[in-house]
């Protein structure tokens, strides 16, 4: 691990204003990044500690929704019992991720921000385009069984790897940021990620010092809230393929409410509105969910290794779409 200096901010902006280059990087739980520095994957200046500030609440808002601090540990959104009772799918995504050591250090915030684990990032002496710009992605011709289908370029197919965000994704929340100047914005989570395209060592459209200070939820969503995850093991592994679902029927088995939000397969936390839309008003059948599939899939593109993910993810719909249907109409029979 390479030398670097310590400062502990004592207010967000401090904490902003602390920080001078990209070179420099803000501390909390450190689950991910102390790794990166061991390995000199990342090799910060500057490590900016904000533990100490007063973001570890989590409160109701005005419209019913939650706005949640940015060092909330992961263990304690999952167990809070509004999450618990009106966001279980935040929960559950929450708890499928990492094993409870991890979850008890890593942060909201950081959570956001976990950098890919494909396995040539990880390796100093391979190129990698996000690692070093310009030096190449042996990940394409090479060990990309858990890397991306969606949203993929010639320069770079790494997968996102948090259960979380894919949550945070389909619930439509927002992250709420300070500057170094003291100004904020509100950047909802669908706009939050960048695309890899020619830039892959370019992950979200933070400025430099900008520190995520909350999450903010929207009032919650009816239905049937579950989150899949495929992964090699049961498990301390990140999804093959995940998938976030909330859906909801009416008496007649049509589908009122359809969000599906998917992780494993994507650059990002991958959601697209047309194949909810496309499902929304249907009964769900067969037909149906080959064409949400086809949408949802036609621009997926594997790399060899990773092909499978595309069958998968469209087994996994499937099997998401017939259970909620299942559900309801078995909940309505005990009605
Ligand atoms: Fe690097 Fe991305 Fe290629 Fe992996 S997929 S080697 S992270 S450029």
């Amino acid at each position: 691990m390479k030398r670097f200096d310590y400062v502990r901010a004592s207010a967000p902006n401090e904490a902003s204003s602390a920080i001078n280059s990209k070179n420099d990087s803000f501390i909390a739980g450190g689950t991910n990044l102390l790794d990166l520095m061991k390995f000199e994957i990342e090799t910060p200046i500057k490590l900016v500690d904000i533990t100490r500030l007063e973001l570890e609440q989590i409160e109701s808002t005005e419209d019913g929704g939650l706005r949640i601090g940015t060092l909330v540990t992961n263990s304690d959104l999952a167990a809070h019992p509004e999450v618990i009772a009106h966001y279980p799918i935040l929960s559950r995504a929450i708890l499928a991720g990492a094993t409870g050591q991890l979850r008890n250090k890593a942060t909201t915030g950081g959570n956001f921000l976990q950098r890919t684990r494909c396995y040539y990032f990880y390796q100093p002496d391979s190129p990698c385009n996000k690692r070093k710009p310009g030096s190449g992605c042996p990940a394409i011709n090479g060990e990309n069984r858990s890397l991306a289908i969606l949203g993929t370029s010639d320069s770079c197919i790494a997968q996102h790897p948090s259960d979380m965000a894919v949550a945070m994704r389909l619930l439509d929340a927002t992250i709420e940021t300070v500057k170094a100047d003291g100004s904020t914005r509100q950047i909802p989570v669908a706009d939050f990620y960048v695309l890899p395209k020619d830039t892959p060592h370019i992950e979200t459209v933070l400025e430099v010092g900008e520190l995520i200070t909350h999450v903010v939820l929207p009032a919650p969503i009816k239905g049937i809230h579950t989150y899949d995850k495929v992964r090699d093991r049961a498990s301390y592994a990140f999804a093959l393929v995940s998938c976030a679902a909330v859906i909801n029927s009416d008496d007649n088995g049509q589908l009122t409410t359809v969000r599906l939000a998917f992780g494993g397969i994507g650059t990002q936390p991958w959601r697209n509105e047309a194949v909810e839309a496309l499902l929304t008003g249907t009964d769900g059948n067969a037909d149906v969910i080959a064409q949400a599939a086809d949408l949802l899939l036609g621009e997926a593109k594997g790399s060899g290794q990773n092909n499978f993910k595309i069958a998968l993810t469209r087994r996994l719909l499937k099997q998401v779409i017939n259970r909620a249907q299942a559900s309801h109409l078995s909940s309505n029979k005990g009605a």
